[in-house]
């Protein structure tokens, strides 16, 4: 490995639902700190864009709403928590989903001398996490995210909805993170880790929520909470629903 875990870095677990805003959430606080957004989610996707063998595995697992089994979900984070620009901290989307992948994750930062430092819990009701995603559109040519209702795409975007978006796979979805992920609630608390905001509301909103949590986590000691004055809701008010 190249360079260290930088000391007073942010590494950061967004845990919530599917729909519960981790990706916009987590898109535009790691532009602020600088740091990765990392989402398995994302890799997987990529994954299966590029048509590779564990992609074609990835899409048949993803579009059943199923989780993908642990010890390859492992292996894609553990390369990525390699690569240089996670050594200045990184915000994990998606991941872990299971307390066993909770348990490798706390493995692999300890080999490398490091650990997370916060885990923000978005909480959201179950009505609007369907109405979330089931609305929800992406526009391929910019990776912008819409939402039909609240968040309404230009007229030139080429929109497309996710597979797994769709309302029959979002039950499952939401029913796979209530067997599995909600067990890391308990984890993280256990830990001293964890905070809840409430995933209500628009992303700005939700923003500054998660800005408060993050500065009480890290004690104020990491740059979130000096870069905090600039982040005001009006700078964020077009983020998106996600
Ligand atoms: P996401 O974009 O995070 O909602 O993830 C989309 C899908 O990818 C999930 O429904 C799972 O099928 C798969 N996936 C993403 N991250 C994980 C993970 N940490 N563990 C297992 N499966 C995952």
């Amino acid at each position: 490995m190249s360079a260290s875990p930088a000391k007073n870095a942010v590494r950061l677990v967004l845990l919530g639902a599917p729909a519960s805003g981790k990706g916009t959430q987590g898109a535009t606080l790691a532009a602020e700190l600088g740091i990765p957004k990392i989402s398995t989610g994302d890799m997987m996707r990529s994954a299966r864009d590029a048509g590779t063998e564990l992609g074609k595995l990835f899409d048949g697992i993803m579009s059943q709403g199923k989780l993908v089994p642990d010890d390859l979900v492992i292996r894609l984070v553990d390369e990525r928590l390699a690569q240089p620009d996670a050594q200045r901290g990184f915000i994990l989307d998606g991941f872990p989903r299971t307390v066993p992948q909770a348990e490798a994750l706390d493995r692999l930062l300890a080999d490398r001398g490091s650990s997370l430092n916060a885990a923000i819990d978005i909480s959201t009701p179950r009505e609007l996490l369907i109405e979330r995603a089931t609305l929800r559109r992406t526009d391929v040519r910019t990776g912008q995210i819409y939402h039909l209702k609240y968040n309404p795409p230009p007229a030139s975007a080429q929109l497309v909805h996710r597979d797994d978006d769709r309302e029959e796979t979002v039950l499952k979805r939401l029913d796979a993170y209530d067997a599995m992920t909600a067990a890391l609630v308990p984890y993280y608390e256990g830990k001293g880790l964890l905070r809840h905001v409430d995933g209500a509301g628009n992303p700005a909103e939700v923003g500054q929520r998660i800005r408060g949590a993050l500065a009480e986590l890290t004690g104020g000691s990491s740059s979130v909470s000096e870069r905090t004055p600039e982040l005001t809701p009006d700078r964020r008010g077009g983020a998106n629903e996600g």
